[in-house]
């Protein structure tokens, strides 16, 4: 039993507000329902005409899931209903007012009408099926005169019959394979392919002889084995001129040995005497680039961002840090560079607040500059501090560096933009060094340390 693909009970009749006449009904009945099962292919009926009973008044096509009225006995295709229902809430056979809950699928009529016996669309064109029309949709999916599209999209139409015999062999788009490279290639495109194809046979174009040869093989066979291809002499650079195909050019070196021997001969003493020179002009550079670095070393070290820091009486101040006379020392300014950030150091020998006792605190901090205007701000060098070992053995120095590098966001403005009063908050290494380390090595000698600062000026802009 087929069921009907609209469930009546709950059809919503709250669109059927609009009344309207039936000359409005029957132009819409033909731009709806009528045009939409006009695309269907209908069979053909065994009796030549379909009885009326069997027709649909809405759409003129057999019933299919009909719905039948209450009220005057009438029957739709339910697909057809809702439409029926949103314009007129009428019969579209004998104009009666329907209301919603007085409609029924006919289910017998349903039956009767899918065993009606038909013959296929295209008996005309020669197809000889024969059914009930329950079987025609099967039918129609694998029937051989249903016109269909080159599935190639070659825009040509067939018979289904005839579908499979133009996409194998006739048509333009149809895939084919390469017979020398053996890739896949649309028919239409094979000339233009044979015309690059790597694999596609040519012959010598100095007919050397009748072999053909593949197109990605040709250039191999001129550059190395056709004896007719023109090559130079292998001792053309050594000065021989000589050009000639290749037979004649085997003959030319054998013949040739004592000029080529001679011409070889010459080159090398050439080449000797050259090689002498930029020897000699290597070296003369060599000493040019070693008097540059020592002078870029000299200047770095007048004009350099380095400080270093000499701190004597060195006893004396620590007791003072002790006992807290004097817990923090500051150093002398320096600028990172002649027109360069203006900095300064400080110190807590016996370590700064909890650290006291255990670590000597050092610090770095930005003071106002006459220069300032023209520098980036905020600061972002990084700052080396390194307690220098003063060991007479430079090689022996242990000498100890602490590295930090700015980390520029908002809450380090205090330290690190450009300063609104005399000097900005100080930052750097509050455990520099470990208290008892300073007693080790020759960190401090004759009463003194020396503290050494150095500002990365990699990426310094120098005004
Ligand atoms: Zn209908
Ligand atoms: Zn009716
Ligand atoms: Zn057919
Ligand atoms: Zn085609
Ligand atoms: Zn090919
Ligand atoms: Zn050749
Ligand atoms: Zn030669």
């Amino acid at each position: 039993m087929t069921e009907s693909p609209v469930n009546i009970p709950v059809y919503d009749g709250s669109l059927a507000s609009v009344r309207s006449s039936s000359s409005s009904v029957d132009r819409l009945r033909q731009i709806t329902g009528l045009s939409r099962r006009k695309a269907e292919l209908q069979p053909k009926w065994k009796n030549g005409e379909l009885e009326s009973k069997y027709r649909c008044s809405s759409c003129n096509n057999y019933l299919r899931f009909p719905i039948q009225f209450e009220v005057c006995g009438h029957h739709v295709c339910s697909s057809c209903l809702p439409d029926i229902m949103r314009i007129a809430s009428r019969c579209p056979t004998c104009q009666q007012p329907i209301a919603k809950d007085k409609i029924v699928n006919d289910k017998d009529l349903e039956k009767e009408i899918q065993n009606l016996e038909v013959y296929c669309t295209n008996k005309e064109k020669g197809c000889d099926w024969f059914g009930i029309l329950r079987n025609f949709p099967v039918h129609i999916e694998t029937c051989g005169f249903i016109l269909i599209d080159c599935l190639n999209e070659c825009g040509a139409k067939f018979e289904r019959r005839f579908l499979n015999k133009h996409q194998n062999e006739d048509c333009t788009k149809r895939t084919i394979t390469c017979e020398f490279c053996k890739t896949s290639i649309l028919f239409e495109n094979e000339i233009s392919h044979l015309n690059i194809c790597p694999e596609f046979k040519i012959p010598c174009p100095n007919q050397c002889s009748t072999q053909e040869f593949s197109r990605q093989q040709i250039q191999n066979h001129l550059d190395n084995e056709c004896s007719k291809q023109e090559i130079s002499c292998p001792f053309h650079d050594c000065g021989c001129e000589y050009r000639a195909n290749r037979t004649i050019i085997t003959q030319h070196i054998k013949d040739s040995s004592g000029i080529h021997l001679n011409m070889a001969g010459k080159t090398i003493s050439i080449q000797k005497q050259l090689l002498t020179l930029y020897e000699e002009r290597s070296n003369e550079q060599k000493k040019w680039i070693e008097l540059l670095a020592r002078k870029i070393n000299a200047l770095e070290k007048t004009y350099g961002s380095q400080f270093i820091w000499k701190i004597d009486h060195y006893q004396e101040r620590l007791q003072d840090a002790r006992t807290n006379i004097k817990s923090t020392l500051f150093s002398p300014q320096f600028l990172t560079s002649r027109y360069g950030y203006r900095l300064a150091l400080s110190i807590c020998l016996w370590g700064d607040g909890k650290l006291k006792g255990k670590y000597v605190s050092l610090f770095i901090c930005i003071h106002r500059g006459e220069y300032d205007s023209l520098l980036v701000w905020p600061f972002s060098h990084r700052v080396t501090f390194t307690l220098l070992d003063q060991c007479e053995d430079v090689n022996n120095c242990r000498h100890i560096t602490c590295t930090i590098k700015p980390n520029i966001c908002q809450e380090n403005k205090p330290f690190l933009g450009r300063p609104i009063t005399e000097r900005n908050a100080s930052f750097g290494c509050p455990k520099f060094i470990d208290m008892d380390t300073m007693t080790k090595f020759n960190y401090v000698k004759d009463d003194t340390i020396f503290i050494k600062v150095e500002v990365d000026n990699e990426e310094m802009i120098f005004i």
